[in-house]
């Protein structure tokens, strides 16, 4: 049998195909008219799809040195700051603000949850000068609620400003980072933008950049200041990654065409796309009785999966590879052996959800002979709710 192998990782997600010419065609030095050009424009395309009227750096790094440059920018030694977590992410959070000197104040939620606001109101001091946390949780599946983490910070007026990692939350969960009165907000290339892994990129707001002129911490690549100033005569400060500069201008042009070429309409449609194939993916677990292992509050980025009483999941991963080419992944730590994820975010559709859900069915089957269900059943589960999801889409349309 061939084998076609396909990501359903969540990050690095599937290659969109005019974004891996683009790259490949990338022959630009970066102290030119040329790559200024492009960095205007991509840098513009950003700010639309991170959907904000506060300016966006781009930095050549993984998603963690935009985490990084957050707390270096933010920060002084000594200070007070809250951390928001439920998983690995949340962890480096905690990790990260403990290397650059922080005291750490800590809400945490148990793997699968999420945190809740009495909690947060609760650890939020008067001299608290930052607040961290994820849109969405990649290691467990789970979404945090920004929107209400904002309103309470505005509502009891504390000077804290909010620092929010969506680099799996953008392109798959609605955020209006201007409007709710996020500080920071953080996304990364491998994830919802369809390209290779080595860019994130954040926009930070006026409070943000107030903050940065006073702050003490360390910094020298991640000089956020320094960026803008070089952004703004159509630069980075260091060699940038041109190729994959190149790249996300080309994906957000194709995620622009989804809605006629209106970005900021196209980012919606991108994220209604993962919110669909992740309800498909909820549906096609429990026909196979799989529990979700985010039940309350899941993610659309990234569904997380108990398999079957008695079945490992890495022997799940395993065959899915093995039998089908399908690369998902296990739980990261602790969570490794107990649950599976499965990506939504980027290049994916409900085609390949369906595929995968097919493919799921076998290995299940095969791992636990004695199962109830037939092959099938979860196919039905998902098809039922992507008809669904048809007949609303229509009778929007007929209104
Ligand atoms: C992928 C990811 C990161 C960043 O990881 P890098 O490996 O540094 O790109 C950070 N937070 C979340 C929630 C992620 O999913």
């Amino acid at each position: 049998m061939f084998h076609k192998t396909r990501l359903f990782t969540p990050g690095p997600t599937p290659l969109l195909p005019a974004a891996q010419f683009a790259m490949a065609a990338a022959d630009l030095h970066h102290r030119t008219p040329e790559f200024r050009a492009l960095y205007r424009r991509v840098l513009g395309q950003l700010r639309t799809f991170v959907g904000t009227q506060n300016d966006v750096i781009l930095l050549t790094s993984s998603g963690t040195g935009a985490m990084e440059a957050s707390v270096a920018n933010l920060t002084s030694p000594g200070d007070r700051v809250l951390v928001l977590t439920a998983g690995k992410f949340g962890e480096r959070w905690t990790s990260l603000a403990k290397a650059f000197g922080c005291q750490v104040d800590v809400v945490s939620a148990a793997y699968g949850q999420t945190f809740s606001l009495d909690a947060v109101q609760a650890a939020l001091r008067e001299d608290t000068r930052a607040v961290f946390m994820q849109a969405t949780e990649t290691s467990t599946g789970v979404r945090h609620d920004v929107q209400a983490v904002a309103e309470l910070l505005r509502s009891t007026g504390s000077e804290a400003l909010l620092v929010v990692d969506a680099i799996t939350g953008l392109g798959t969960t609605h955020l209006d980072m201007d409007a709710w009165g996020v500080d920071i907000l953080i996304g990364g290339s491998q994830k919802a933008v369809m390209i290779p892994p080595g860019l994130a990129y954040l926009a930070a707001s006026e409070r943000a950049w107030k903050r940065m002129e006073t702050t003490k911490n360390p910094r020298y690549y991640f000089d956020l200041r320094k960026e803008r100033k070089a952004a703004s005569n159509g630069e980075s400060a260091y060699t940038p990654s041109v190729a994959l500069i190149a790249a996300l201008g080309a994906a957000l042009d194709y995620i622009g065409a989804q809605a006629e070429g209106d970005l900021a309409r196209g980012r919606e449609l991108l994220v209604e796309n993962a919110e669909l194939c992740a309800a498909m993916t909820r549906a096609a677990a429990l026909a196979l009785g799989m529990r979700l292992f985010a039940p309350a509050a899941p993610a659309a980025a990234v569904t997380a999966l108990l398999p079957p009483e008695g079945v490992d999941s890495g022997v799940i991963v395993k065959e899915l590879k093995s039998r089908f080419g399908a690369i998902a992944t296990n739980g990261q730590g602790e969570m490794k052996g107990h649950i599976f994820r499965v990506a939504h975010l980027g290049f994916f559709d409900p085609l390949d959800t369906l595929a995968l859900i097919g493919a799921l069915e076998h290995v299940t089957a095969d791992s636990l002979p004695a199962s109830k269900f037939k092959l099938g059943d979860a196919l039905t589960a998902a098809q039922r709710v992507f008809a669904e999801s048809r007949q609303a889409e229509t009778a929007a349309v007929g209104r």
